[in-house]
């Protein structure tokens, strides 16, 4: 086993009687660390920069954390835009790699200076109308179609996949934007989601710069940068090799200065949009077993539920699980592990074996620090947990409240039953 919780069972205890579980936990060495070896990675492209997928972890302490090396913020919202401006970030330390946009929201990201990536080419007009004027610097998201494919077979269906330009697309729309007076044009693409491999991002690379050349050539284009977007992979389970993003800026470096160098496009700067890597491993769910049942199958009630952390239910994901204090135990009892929606697709694991789980246990749920507080909901009448940081020195720093009946119910304000509900 090379997972391992970064709290140890006395931690947990400690921090429970302020924080009481459920709460996620962030390790801030780990981030940090983590961040640090992104930017040395790419430190051969003088304008590298990671714009830190703000979907996968909203959390504004985190990102302004990440933004110490370096790193912008990718938005897709309203709501993420005005966290990034927030936060400090400003024009181009924003990405906006949206899609089916609204208009509200192209006008905002434009007023705040961000980089638009537009997901389509009707988009172009659509953004002419809504701002009067094309901004100078515009990207465009390409989808070639069919399946990604890597020296291991299938990785991914982009052909399925609802985002981007087709190739056609991206030579017209880049003839379109020229004639409309942009003047620096970037290519993003996001081709295969979650890839436990060093070899994504420079095959994806490989083919974004050729296509660059091509684009270049055939529209005259000014391309200054390159997006690689997100996708870059963690493992999720036990004993599996986590990616080394050494040699995937190696593998990068490689592809730019085979294809790009020679063609006199050493000036491009790299992107990446990076969110389960930047954060995944460094998130846990905390969280308490508070009842064991009987029945047809073994179950351990633990008090986080789906809305703490919906992956396991909505993709069937595998989200490793520690008993705090019984690491070494052997795991010779089998268990569902469930939270306490009406749902039974609400498990945490299924069928997973265990050490043997009594009443009061603490259980980390591993690999939450990306799209795990961030796609909770409130099903079910549920409230969110807080979260809380490790920092480096051991202490823990509340960096978000918990939900209480009050916020749950605030949307109700503008009915007379509100004042009952504040009241009950
Ligand atoms: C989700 C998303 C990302 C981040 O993806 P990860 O797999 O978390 O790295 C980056 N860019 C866009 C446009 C996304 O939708």
């Amino acid at each position: 086993m090379n997972k391992k919780s970064f709290i140890t069972k006395e931690k947990a205890m400690e921090i429970a009687k302020i924080y009481p579980t459920p709460f996620h936990i962030y390790d801030e060495k780990g981030i940090r660390e983590n961040a640090r070896a992104v930017k040395e990675a790419f430190a051969w492209n003088p304008g590298f920069k990671e714009y830190f997928a703000v979907k996968a972890n909203p959390n504004p302490c985190l990102i302004e954390m990440l933004g110490e090396y370096g790193c912008g913020c990718d938005c897709s919202s309203m709501t993420e835009l005005m966290l990034a401006k927030a936060i400090g970030m400003r024009g181009e330390d924003i990405m906006f790699s949206s899609n089916n946009t609204p208009a509200e929201e192209y006008a905002y990201a434009a007023e705040i200076g961000a980089i638009i990536n537009l997901d389509d080419i009707t988009h172009i007009d659509f953004v002419e109308d809504i701002l009067g004027r094309l901004p100078e610097t515009m990207s465009c998201r390409y989808n070639p179609g069919g399946v990604f494919k890597m020296s291991n077979g299938i990785m991914d269906n982009p052909g399925d996949a609802k985002y981007g330009f087709t190739t056609e697309q991206m030579f017209e729309g880049f003839r379109i934007l020229k004639e409309k007076g942009v003047k620096n044009f970037g290519i993003h693409a996001f081709l295969a989601s979650n890839t436990v491999s060093n070899e994504y991002y420079p095959v994806l690379a490989g083919q974004l710069f050729e296509l660059a050349v091509c684009l270049k050539r055939e529209t005259g284009a000014e391309i200054r940068f390159i997006n690689l977007s997100g996708g870059v992979g963690i493992p999720y389970e036990p004993d599996t090799e986590p990616n080394d993003i050494r040699l995937i800026g190696e593998g990068v470096r490689r592809a730019y200065e085979e294809v790009l160098v020679p063609e006199g496009m050493g000036d491009v700067a790299i992107y990446t949009e990076m969110g389960r890597f930047m954060m995944g491993p460094y998130g846990q769910l905390v969280t308490k077993a508070i009842h064991e049942k009987h029945t047809h199958k073994e179950y351990i009630g633990v008090d986080a539920c789906a809305v703490n952390l919906m992956r396991p239910a909505m993709y069937g994901a595998y989200h490793h699980i520690t008993v705090l204090g019984k690491e070494d135990a052997l795991c010779n009892h089998k268990y569902d592990v469930t939270g306490s929606l009406c749902e039974n697709n609400d498990k945490f694991a299924i069928d997973r074996m265990l050490p043997e789980i009594e009443i009061g246990d603490y259980l980390v749920i591993h690999d939450t620090g990306a799209h795990g507080y961030a796609m909770g909901y409130n099903y079910n009448g549920k409230l969110k947990s807080a979260e809380l940081l490790l920092k480096e020195d051991g202490a823990v720093e509340m960096i978000r409240r918990a939900e209480t009946p009050r916020d749950y119910f605030s949307t109700f304000d503008c009915l007379p039953v509100y004042n009952r509900l504040e009241k009950a």
